[in-house]
């Protein structure tokens, strides 16, 4: 079984549940007494949230690298970045590592074609819901993505920093999520990324009536398969 190596911590509410999904995962497909093999560098979220907002990139970028080369020399035999937004580093994490990064769109976007979906609603930060670097792997995937109106896409991100970081999970939260949910599928959604590690805490498939994709357990169970594999 190969080691997966993880960069956590952004947040920790989700990098604890990847733990137990990768685990989980191990113990289904090879049964008994067995669990993952794995090695997590966890970081100090609120410097990466500081650094986000002042939109340095650079610095970002930078702290991903080292993250990524630490789990390398700790012995990781891949790479899983347990979160969607920093992905935006993904492309500088590959260049400068030599184990295999397995990107979260590439898995989510693989699901997603797997189930014939083509037009799906992409929920997440600002950063994953209006930049490109997340709708540009889908789009490989023949997934069209719809992203939810301006102020909505402000509710999702004040919710996301102001409460699921923080663990924190509340009805009227999950009200507004479920009522942007039913406009993008008004527009013609026929399915809905959770697009961000921590709304998977808040909303769950019996909440709405269009598919979900967790990208939190989508991403842990590629990372699963390809441990296994030999
Ligand atoms: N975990 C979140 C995500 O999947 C947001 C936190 C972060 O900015 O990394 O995008």
């Amino acid at each position: 079984m190969k080691t997966i190596g993880l960069i956590g911590g952004m947040s920790w509410e989700s990098s604890a549940i990847y733990y137990e999904l990768l685990n989980k995962e191990v113990k289904n497909i090879l049964g008994g007494y067995h669990s993952a093999k794995s090695v997590m560098v966890s970081v100090d979220f609120a410097e990466i949230e500081t650094l986000q907002r002042k939109n340095d990139w650079q610095s970002l970028t930078q702290r991903m690298i080292e993250a990524a080369q630490q789990l390398e020399k700790s012995g990781a035999d891949l790479v899983i970045l347990c979160t969607n937004t920093m992905h935006l580093c993904s492309e500088a994490i590959i260049e400068n590592t030599t184990i295999p990064f397995l990107h979260i769109a590439d898995a989510t976007g693989e699901k997603i074609q797997s189930q014939g979906l083509q037009k799906v609603a992409l929920l997440g930060t600002k950063f994953t819901m209006e930049k490109d670097f997340y709708k540009t792997v889908l789009k490989n995937y023949n997934v069209q993505v719809l992203i939810p109106e301006l102020d909505d896409r402000e509710q999702i991100h004040q919710i996301i920093y102001n409460e699921l970081v923080l663990g924190e999970i509340n009805d009227t939260s999950r009200e507004i999520f479920k009522k942007i949910i039913a406009k993008l599928k008004n527009e013609g959604a026929e399915g809905v990324i959770l697009g961000c590690t921590e709304i998977p805490l808040l909303i769950k498939q019996s909440d709405v009536d269009i598919p979900i994709f967790n990208t939190t357990e989508i991403h842990a169970e590629k990372a699963v398969q390809n441990a296994v594999k030999n």
